[in-house]
């Protein structure tokens, strides 16, 4: 016997049917001699309304509040699933966080997780119940009810099947697994068997918006076994794993692109120490967050050039931050027009050779690489951002991701 944690998105709970469908899909895995507990997001939409109600009352709210009003859409898809499952004659109960005593610091609206108490849930599942738990939601030590951050219910369902020593957790979702590479863009990509936790999280941050990030970091730290799957199709999903030889034999995983950064560049700045740190430092101020850096060599002079990404939505705020500080700079440019493109796997540890085959292959294409960053088991690029898909397309075929892995290039 297991005892399994299965998590509903939005949409796997948008509708009466679907909420019928997850008790079905609950009832079936009990059936099958597991014990289950069920992580419910609200129903789709359900939590934007919210964050619209609270914003339609003022935009300068206090978060203590926010966290009530958008914790709520939770409270009524825990209730719907457990009156589903005993309405087709099984044992259900739901609980909300402060009930479990689900316990998170006391960030408000976006809490980390502190403590779950499993003896509640492990005396229902042992008296033959599925225990039907809100996520997204927890409570902190002065009782206040607190929220994890938008799109927290997968973190919530990783950190009960972590507590509640869970052999897996399955996260069920409007697709059926984590793709090479987006199939919109490439239609013969690839569902993956299986993917490493870190490459999973390379993907999730890299844009494939399949889980929320912090859960991956959870699900690594306390070794869950996390299943990607289809709400409402049939299928194997994809397996997030530690790392195992069999991943490294492949050179390259996955394609991952964003087009929701922008790029800066502050240009003739002074060349001594301490600049990068100061021009940075105005950022990390402003918090904005700072992804890929490039300083160039000053040839000759005396001063040099700053070149970096921060998200699309804080660049003109990033700007006219430049602008105030005195950074001594000739001038400022910058570009919002682009996007990064990477390679993911952790077969780079081992093989030679993934640059080159990536640069070759864009540059076969024409499009001119801006930048260029690489960490153990990633390369990315900045290109034109016109030129995403025909990128994403050609380093797909590239490192030929559409192949049986056996049959794959291996560098
Ligand atoms: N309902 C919350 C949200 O929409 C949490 C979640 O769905 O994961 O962000
Ligand atoms: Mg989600």
């Amino acid at each position: 016997m297991a005892l399994i944690v299965q998590k509903f998105g939005g949409t796997s709970v948008g509708t009466i049917d679907r909420i019928k469908n997850v008790a079905s899909r609950a009832l079936a895995a009990q059936r099958e001699g597991h014990q289950v507990v069920v992580t419910v997001s609200a129903m789709a939409g359900e939590t934007n309304r919210l964050v619209a109600l609270m914003e339609g009352v003022t935009t300068n709210y206090n978060r203590r509040e926010y966290d009530v009003v958008v914790s709520a859409g939770e409270q009524v898809s825990t209730g719907l699933v457990a009156a589903a499952i005993e309405a087709m004659g099984g044992k259900a109960r739901s609980y909300q966080g402060w009930q479990i005593r689900f316990m998170t610091d006391s960030t408000f609206a976006k809490a980390r997780i502190r403590e779950i108490e499993g003896t509640r849930i492990r005396r229902d599942l042992a008296a033959g119940c599925i225990v039907v738990v809100a996520g997204f939601q927890g409570i902190d030590d002065g009782g206040n009810i607190t929220t994890l951050g938008r799109g927290g219910s997968d973190t919530s369902a990783v950190a009960l099947a972590a507590a509640l020593k869970a052999n897996r957790c399955d996260i069920y979702t409007d697709v059926d697994g984590v793709y090479t590479t987006d199939p919109r863009i490439v239609p013969k990509a690839r569902k993956l068997e299986t993917i490493s936790y870190d490459e999973m999280l390379e993907m999730a941050s890299l844009g494939a918006k399949v889980l929320q990030t912090r859960s991956v970091e959870l699900a690594k730290k306390y070794s869950v076994p996390v299943r990607v799957l289809h709400s409402m199709e049939e299928g194997t999903g994809t397996m997030l794993t530690n790392e195992n030889p069999e991943m490294e034999k492949v050179l390259v995983s996955g394609i991952a692109f964003n087009k929701d950064e922008a790029k800066i560049t502050v240009l003739g700045i002074p060349d001594r120490p301490g600049v990068a740190a100061s021009i940075l430092g105005t950022m990390a101020d402003a918090n904005i967050n700072v992804d890929m850096i490039i300083q160039n060599m000053a040839h000759g002079s005396d001063t040099t050039d700053l070149t970096f990404t921060v998200p699309k939505g804080d660049y003109s705020q990033a700007l006219a931050v430049l602008r105030d500080a005195k950074t001594g700079a000739r001038e400022l440019a910058g570009n919002p027009e682009i996007a990064k493109v990477s390679a993911i796997g952790v077969g780079m540890r081992s093989h030679s050779g993934v640059a080159q085959r990536m640069f070759k292959a864009l540059a076969r294409e024409g499009i001119n690489i801006q930048m260029i960053s690489t960490s153990e088991i990633k390369i990315s690029v900045i290109i034109d951002e016109k030129y995403t898909e025909l990128a994403v397309r050609t380093l797909h075929d590239a490192f030929e991701l559409h192949k049986d892995i056996g049959d794959r290039i291996t560098g």
